[in-house]
């Protein structure tokens, strides 16, 4: 594990170039840890309903454009036998924080995955609950919780959330979900509005304080019916230098090649695995819905980024070395 200096990590952001030396490194340090696997995880977003919202993204409360849904336990419960069917041994439950999924909802949810998948991981990506909230989804049969930091920077955060939302608390949950015993995920946006590299060396330092089992990183996609319409994306370049340098910090981390670094660049996430990324997340959601879970405009969802297209990945893959795995993939610590 290698500790960067603030001024190592300054020099790595702000040099602006595909950086085929950073990328080999955080290549080979992956190899000795997880080989050439890559690890699949099958993503069910449930629900595009949000209670908050936050500036950059496309299912925010605020955007009355969107046509919302909500899968039902059945559907879900489809979503992943059709899964399992393709191999997919962790289904990812993903949504916006919609108060109609109460706690009771959510467990039954979880308890019934469970019981008929004994063999696989749950992860949840529903945002901040309380502690006693996660330790019952916990109890239910949850492993693992997606939580982004977003930013570590306060002042940064408040610019990208709104006031009913604060970084104290978004740490808080993070904590507690380690705390419970969650293989837990924490992660950030790649060239988020009003980023600085100074913010970004602050992810940084915090991940290494909270030392997560996944990072999640991608860059900012902008959505037109949002605040942040007229501001630029991220870019594919940095988005990848990071990658590269949670690798090189990280060595033991499950670090996916996001949807959205497929997204910026057709073959974005290839490159993700090159720059030390591990695991890719295709997505199960029922095609109906899949448009509609708009968190930023152009998301890829049918192709190669479909979980039922999992085999065509396989060997698009395997043609540049790595090969999809299908166990459950716990993260090496
Ligand atoms: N409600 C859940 C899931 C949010 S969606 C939660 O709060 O964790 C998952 C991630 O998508 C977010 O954490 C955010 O980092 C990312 N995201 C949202 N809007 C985005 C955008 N416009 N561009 C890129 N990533 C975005």
């Amino acid at each position: 594990m290698k500790n960067f200096t603030d001024k190592e990590l300054i020099e790595i952001i702000n040099t602006n170039k595909y950086d085929e030396e950073l990328f080999k490194k955080a290549d080979s340090i992956r190899r000795e840890i997880y080989g050439t696997d890559v690890y699949i995880r099958g993503l069910i977003e449930f629900t595009n309903y949000c209670k908050n919202n936050c500036y950059y993204c496309g299912i925010r409360a605020g955007n009355t454009k969107t046509v919302r849904y909500r899968l039902d336990k059945d559907e879900i419960l489809s979503c992943c036998d059709e899964g399992y069917k393709l191999g997919f041994r962790t289904f990812v439950l993903q949504g916006g924080e919609d108060p109609f999924f109460t706690d009771a909802k959510v467990c039954d949810i979880v308890y019934s995955i469970r019981e008929k998948y004994p063999d696989c991981a749950i992860t949840l990506s529903i945002g901040e609950k309380s502690k006693d909230s996660y330790k019952a989804y916990f109890d239910a049969g949850a492993n693992r919780y997606l939580l982004r930091h977003e930013t570590a920077t306060e002042s940064h955060y408040n610019m990208l959330h709104p006031s009913s939302m604060s970084l104290s608390s978004r740490k808080e949950c993070l904590y507690n979900l380690k705390e419970i015993g969650y293989q837990t995920g924490s992660g950030f946006m790649v060239g988020s509005p009003f980023q600085t590299t100074e913010n970004l060396v602050a992810d940084l330092r915090f991940l290494q304080d909270l030392s997560p089992d996944m990072i999640g990183i991608g860059p900012y996609m902008t959505h037109s019916e949002t605040p942040f319409s007229d501001k630029p994306g991220g870019t594919l370049e940095l988005t990848l230098r990071m990658l590269a340098i949670l690798r090189i910090m990280f060595p033991y981390a499950l670090l996916p090649a996001t949807t959205a670094l497929g997204s910026i660049h057709p073959e974005g996430r290839e490159m993700g695995l090159k720059a030390g990324a591990n695991v890719v997340m295709p997505n199960l959601s029922p095609i109906k819905n899949r448009k509609n879970y708009d968190i930023y405009e152009n998301k890829i969802a049918t192709g190669l980024e479909a979980g039922q297209n999992v085999k065509e990945l396989k060997e698009k893959f395997a043609r540049i070395g790595y090969s999809i795995v299908t166990h459950r993939g716990d993260v090496k610590r």
